[in-house]
């Protein structure tokens, strides 16, 4: 059987970037892009479908009953879930799986599937991070706040992370997470069948 591929998840502050390193990921390396259900409206150029599934609090809470997530959160004043099927057949596939979600997520994923490798993007500072996110210019100020108060938060859980990558040139930051993606998939826990295999081949051969 072919080895299952890797879950790679990608969490960072809502201003780092992560969805532009993670776009470039998929681009330039080939991972497949896990495409999240939420309730949140769409911001101005988003497609359902291709930036999210777009759901009613309904629909989410009966995806949620029918097992359709890996996982799922609150984030800010909305629900955010990884769907199962698509995950779960890429990996079956032999191919690796980024999800980009927040914290409570990545600690939920980090329980079920022990070799998932953590990955944390942060700007180079806090003051980076806030002209960020006000430069964006997609969000009230109010929104904005809230989600300053929130990276807040999130910075106690950064040590959670297995890898912190900064975001300060993009190209950088995503030849780094690309490399700690291989580093992992090299790692000895990784390839425990594989050592397991030679051995025993190399005693008949
Ligand atoms: P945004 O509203 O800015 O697109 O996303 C808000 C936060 O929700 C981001 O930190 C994003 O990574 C996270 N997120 C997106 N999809 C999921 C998901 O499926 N599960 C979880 N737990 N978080 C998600």
């Amino acid at each position: 059987m072919e080895k299952k591929g890797l879950l790679i998840v990608v969490s960072g502050f809502s201003g780092a970037g992560k969805g532009t390193v993670v776009k470039k990921l998929v681009e330039d390396y080939g991972y497949s892009l896990s495409v999240s259900a939420t309730t949140r409206q769409p911001r101005e150029g988003e497609v359902d479908g291709k930036d999210y599934y777009f759901k009613t609090v309904d629909e989410f809470r009966s995806l949620i009953d029918y097992n359709g997530f890996i996982e799922w959160a609150q984030y800010v004043d909305n629900y955010y879930g990884t769907p199962r099927k698509f995950v779960e057949e890429e990996m079956n596939a032999g191919r690796d799986v980024i999800l980009e979600i927040e914290v409570q997520g990545a600690m939920n994923i980090k329980k079920q599937y022990k070799d998932a490798v953590l990955i944390f993007i942060t700007a180079p500072s806090a003051e980076v991070l806030r002209d960020r996110l006000k430069g964006r210019g997609t969000e009230s100020e109010e929104a904005i706040a809230k989600r300053l108060k929130r990276a807040s938060e999130e910075s106690e859980d950064m040590d959670f992370y297995e890898y912190i990558v900064v975001n300060d040139e993009l190209d950088t930051c995503v030849q780094k997470v690309n490399s700690v993606i291989l580093a992992k998939k090299c790692e000895k826990e990784y390839n425990i069948k594989l050592i397991e295999d030679m051995k025993s081949s190399l005693k008949e051969i």
